[in-house]
C-alpha cells in the first residue's frame, strides 16, 4: 500500500473517481460481503503509516453531523447550556442535520489537535467509517471520502488492485 498522502488529493480523486466508480458497479453480491475483512486490514495498514495529526482534512472541509446527544455531551464539557451551544456553533444543513456553522470546525486547534477530543461528537469518532461493518452499504460514500481522506483514497485504490 502507497502511504496515504495529502498532497494533490482532489486531483488524484477526480483521475481515479471513473475507474473505482467502474470498480464497484461490478463488484458481485458476494466480494461485496467479503470487503469488510479487506477494508479492515488496510484500515489498520493505512493508520500504522499515517497519523491525522498531520492531516485533519476532514475537520477542515467537511462537517460532522451533530446529533442530541453530541449537543448534550459537548455543552457540559464546555458548561453551557444546550440551547447556547447550538445557537453559537450550529447549523441546520439542507438535509434537516445539525452541523457546525463553519469550516474548518471551530475545535480544531494548531498542530491539528481537536480540543473537545474526548467528547468529539460521534460522526468525528466514526469518520473516515473504514472500520465498520457492512462497507459496501457506503460505498458511494467512500467515493466522495477519496477526495477528502488520504486514508480512504489509498484504501479505495488497493481494492482495487487486488480486484478481490
Ligand atoms: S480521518 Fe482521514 S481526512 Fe480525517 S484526519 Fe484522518 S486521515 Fe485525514
Ligand atoms: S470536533 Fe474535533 S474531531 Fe470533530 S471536526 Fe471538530 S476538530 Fe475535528
Amino acid at each position: 500500500m502507497n502511504k496515504p498522502a495529502l498532497h494533490n488529493l482532489r486531483q488524484r480523486a477526480a483521475q481515479a473517481e471513473p475507474e473505482t466508480r467502474s470498480f464497484i458497479r461490478k463488484l458481485s453480491k458476494k466480494k461485496k460481503h467479503r470487503l469488510d475483512e479487506q477494508v479492515h486490514e488496510l484500515h489498520e495498514q493505512a493508520f500504522s503509516q499515517f497519523s491525522c495529526l498531520d492531516c485533519a482534512n476532514c475537520c477542515k472541509s467537511i462537517s460532522p453531523i451533530i446529533y442530541e446527544r453530541d449537543i448534550d455531551r459537548i455543552a457540559r464539557h464546555l458548561q453551557m447550556k444546550p440551547s447556547a451551544f447550538t445557537e453559537k456553533y450550529l447549523k441546520v444543513d439542507d438535509e434537516g442535520d445539525y452541523v457546525f456553522r463553519q469550516t474548518p470546525c471551530p475545535f480544531l486547534m494548531p498542530g491539528n489537535y481537536c480540543s473537545i477530543y474526548p467528547k468529539r461528537p460521534r460522526s468525528c469518532r466514526d469518520y473516515p467509517h473504514t472500520n465498520r461493518k457492512n462497507y459496501h452499504q457506503i460505498l458511494d460514500l467512500a467515493v466522495r471520502d477519496t477526495y477528502i481522506c488520504p486514508v480512504v483514497f489509498e484504501i479505495m485504490e488497493e481494492l482495487k488492485k487486488s480486484q478481490l
